[in-house]
């Protein structure tokens, strides 16, 4: 296992948690008592922390913990991978899955025709 993520904000380690799994990533969550199943060393004060099971699947879970921490920061919208339709986030200059560079079409999809340069 590897450890991706530690907090001392119990929600976010949760919400990391959350996301990865909704990427078919397994995970562990340690440290973490929201729950009362989790009984043992109850004042020992020690951040939440999330681990993948596999370690194949940690760059991928890496990447998602960075969208997730800087999402709040970051107003650029997300694009759409123009070869592999993944979803990627505005700060990448290439597709974290394909490695095509972002030249594609964004996810809010202002313009009915986002090649085209004649207005502008
Ligand atoms: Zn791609």
């Amino acid at each position: 296992m590897k450890r991706v993520f530690s907090s001392e904000n119990t929600i976010d380690v949760w919400q990391i948690r959350n996301l990865l799994e909704v990427e078919g990533i397994d995970t562990v969550v340690k440290n973490a008592d929201m729950s009362s199943a989790f009984g043992e060393v109850p004042f020992v004060e020690t951040w939440p922390e999330v681990w993948v099971k596999d370690p194949a699947d940690y760059e991928h879970a890496l990447d998602i913990v960075d969208e997730y921490l800087y999402a709040e920061d970051d107003d650029r919208p997300d694009w759409r991978c123009s070869k592999c339709r993944e979803r990627n986030d505005a700060a990448f200059a290439v597709c974290w899955n394909c490695q095509t560079p972002a030249r594609t079409v964004p996810i809010a999809g202002s313009g009915s025709d986002p090649g085209s340069e004649s207005a502008s």
